[in-house]
């Protein structure tokens, strides 16, 4: 009975309270995050040499911290041509190993990336990116994360790898590098976690947490522990997050969590310095991911939700907003006058379906504001416009895969409104028209870009004897949720 208590209290115990003291906590996290972001260490740029600095500081505290080595080495090293250079990357890996016979050789990646933008020379002077709370706040996170884990290590029966993951910025290429060995190293990674700009949780009322629903009752585990730590979650997103290390896994089917308190911090700008940040609300960040790590380290089993890393990674219906500017002008059948172009603008929603790993279907619905300089002066069209497109693309299984395509389609446009300064010709065009669409363009990730002409097919011209066609060319850009 006597063994039993004592097991029930060192299960619960460390659950609210981390093994040293919270004073000693803070300390760490805010000496992490002002050595990471000074400006000594110049940015942590991707293919800097001062980033050297951040890696012998992190390989540093992982030893104090007592991290085991994989291969005699806490630094897993890569390469990576970025145009005609090949820049040497670091990932740092210490390891906690588990302490289950069988359920050690299973691992959970507690990740966060330590590079930044660099350093810039702006007007003749150094400006240094110090990226502190993007992402030294992570760093510093997984640091402490680590140490409390490590406290924790006779009842977690899973291994756990704490991983600053190198290239971030640089789209992902750390850890997709981290993700191209697991296929020949054969580890079994069961989850990940992915730290990214954790020092704003005052600011942001709480944290934001995706991705839990790529493992089976992730989303009841995480909020179960989120209520029992008191810790608000803003915001809860259950697909995995494109935008930063989470989907060099999840598009592996590897399920993977990120945790943030958001864009609040001066993103991307020098200003992203240490003095911002809220080490009390990154000190609760730890007690949660520790919390979230020990459960899953001690299931019996991680079970991937294999459908909905599927539906995360690479959706099967996009939908986004378009903005679309460029010129339009009417041409007239037969005779010799041709009317000039006029600026032309649109906006509306744009929805993307995948019906092959080359073949989308894109069906819009726009507002357009088209016209022409005619002999009688400017006319401006006003229309609400329905379009069905086809997208012919390079081959892709998922969405960090940048495409090219050519576009093929149809619209029609109703002429709500059309406006001539003294023209009488604006009252001369019919309110309806239709015609082709034919373009180019490519997708990366969530941003498409495609350069359309549409070829009005309709005579809009009411007066008897004349024919006159609407033909625009336009540059979109499409932002996808
Ligand atoms: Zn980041």
């Amino acid at each position: 009975m006597f063994k039993r208590l004592i097991l029930l209290l060192t299960y619960f115990l460390p659950l609210t309270a981390p093994m040293y003291g919270q004073d000693e906590l803070l300390i760490n996290l805010r000496n992490h995050v002002t050595t990471l972001a000074s400006d000594s260490f110049s940015g942590r740029g991707f293919g800097f040499p001062e980033k050297q600095m951040a890696v012998d500081y992190i390989t540093s505290q992982y030893r104090r911290a007592g991290f085991s080595e994989i291969n005699n080495n806490y630094v897993q090293e890569f390469f990576h041509f970025s145009g005609s250079s090949l820049i040497d990357g670091k990932n740092i890996i210490g390891l906690i190993e588990g302490s289950d016979p069988v359920l050690k050789k299973e691992y959970i990646i507690v990740g966060a990336h330590y590079d930044h933008l660099g350093w810039k020379i702006w007007g003749g002077a150094k400006t240094v990116y110090n990226g502190a709370d993007d992402n030294a706040s992570g760093v510093a996170t997984i640091i402490e994360t680590g140490k409390i884990l490590l406290n924790r290590k006779e009842r977690l029966k899973r291994s756990v790898l704490i991983i600053a993951f190198d290239g971030e910025e640089a789209g992902l290429i750390g850890s997709s590098a981290f993700a191209e060995n697991l296929k020949t190293d054969s580890l079994k990674i069961k989850a990940m976690f992915s730290l990214d700009m954790v020092g704003m949780f005052g600011k942001n009322m709480g944290i934001d947490l995706n991705g839990f629903s790529s493992i089976k009752n992730g989303d009841k585990i995480v909020s179960e522990i989120a209520r029992h730590d008191g810790i608000p979650v803003v915001t809860y997103d259950r697909r995995i997050e494109s935008r930063t290390d989470t989907w060099s896994f999840g598009k592996i089917n590897i399920p993977a969590f990120y945790i943030t308190t958001g864009l609040l911090s001066p993103f991307h700008k020098p200003e992203d310095d240490s003095n911002l940040l809220d080490y009390e609300g990154m000190a609760k960040v730890v007690t949660l991911l520790s919390d979230i790590v020990t459960d899953m380290g001690n299931m019996d089993t991680i079970e991937a939700n294999e459908h909905f890393i599927k539906k995360s990674v690479d959706p099967l219906v996009l939908t986004g907003l378009t903005f679309g500017a460029g010129t339009n002008h009417l041409t007239y059948k037969g005779i010799f006058y041709s009317a000039k172009p006029v600026i032309a603008i649109e906006t509306g929603i744009t929805s993307q379906i995948k019906l092959a790993s080359n073949l989308y279907f894109q069906p819009a619905l726009f507002y357009e504001m088209t016209g022409s300089n005619t002999e009688d002066g400017k006319i401006r069209m006003h229309s609400v416009s329905p379009r069905f497109d086809f997208l012919i693309s390079t081959p892709a299984d998922d969405l960090s895969k940048p495409i090219i395509f050519a576009l093929l389609g149809g619209f029609l446009r109703y002429n709500f409104a059309v406006t001539g300064k003294g023209s009488p010709m604006s009252q001369l065009y019919s309110d309806k028209d239709a015609g082709i669409e034919l373009g180019a363009g490519e997708r990366y990730m969530k941003l498409q870009m495609s350069l359309v002409f549409k070829y009005g097919l309709k005579n809009i011209s009411t007066l008897m004897n004349s024919e006159s066609y609407n033909r625009g060319l336009s540059f979109q850009i499409t932002k996808f949720f």
